[in-house]
């Protein structure tokens, strides 16, 4: 199974990448997850990464297309892959179909999580990710352990540095500028599915289960 998640920040893409990943025992390939390692790390990758992502910019093309592609080859994306916060930009979502037809591995659906914009700043608002293993937690909706810990590897939990307000407020602009031209991109390729993300998180991810085996080898 190959999925993409498409959304703007917030709509809930990382929590649903998980769930299916485990659900359909295929990979979850957050570029987003990958550079905050990267940063974590302190890696060569981290430090160009670094000033880019506390703006809330995005990251140039050519550089995430190659994580991309190195990540693409791994053994555990053999069975399938779910993209989570990629493809980003049209020129990324052209990368990819190239990179994918030269795997011959052709892309199964988009599927775009559809959530209103109140709902989208109140989940970015909550968000509390760990540090260490990177789960992700809301105040209200999906709190944190006694203290404020981790329930899967206790570390404190804390807010990404770009989910403050006025860096929120960038990454939302920069999503409608640059990313929601590709879902007609998809819905051109006849790829694109919707489905409501505006529910509960079991709900939601029965939603995007069915769209993606629905549209498997199709
Ligand atoms: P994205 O990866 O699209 O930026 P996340 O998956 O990180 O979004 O979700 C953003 C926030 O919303 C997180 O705090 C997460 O716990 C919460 N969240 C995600 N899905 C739901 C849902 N269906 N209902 C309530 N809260 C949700
Ligand atoms: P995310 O975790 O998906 O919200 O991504 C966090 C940040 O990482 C973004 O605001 C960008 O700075 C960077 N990033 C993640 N994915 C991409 C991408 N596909 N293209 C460019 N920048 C990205």
């Amino acid at each position: 199974m190959r999925i993409l998640l498409l959304g703007p920040p917030g709509a809930g893409k990382g929590t649903q990448a998980a769930r299916l990943a485990a659900s359909a025992r295929i990979a979850h390939v957050a570029t987003g997850d990958m550079f905050r390692q990267a940063v974590a790390a302190g890696s060569d990758l981290g430090a160009r990464v670094r000033d880019v992502m506390e703006r809330g910019a995005l990251v140039p093309d050519d550089l995430t297309v190659a994580v991309v592609r190195q990540r693409l080859g791994a053994g555990d994306c053999g069975p399938g892959f779910v993209l989570d916060g990629f493809p980003r930009t049209l020129p990324q979502a052209e990368a990819l179909d190239g990179l994918l037809t030269e795997m011959e591995r052709p892309l199964d659906a988009a599927i775009a999580l559809e959530v209103p914009e109140a709902v989208v700043l109140r989940r970015l608002a909550g968000r509390r990710v760990c540090p260490r293993c990177g789960a992700t937690y809301h105040v209200d909706t999906d709190p944190p352990g006694e203290g404020g810990v981790c329930r899967c590897c206790g570390e404190v939990v804390a807010q990404r540095g770009d989910d403050q307000e006025e860096t929120q407020r960038r990454r939302l602009e920069v999503y409608q500028r640059d990313t929601a031209p590709l879902l007609g991109y998809y819905a051109a390729q006849g790829r694109l599915v919707a489905v409501g993300g505006d529910g509960p998180v079991d709900v939601v991810a029965g939603a995007v289960l069915r769209a993606a085996l629905g549209r498997q080898g199709r």
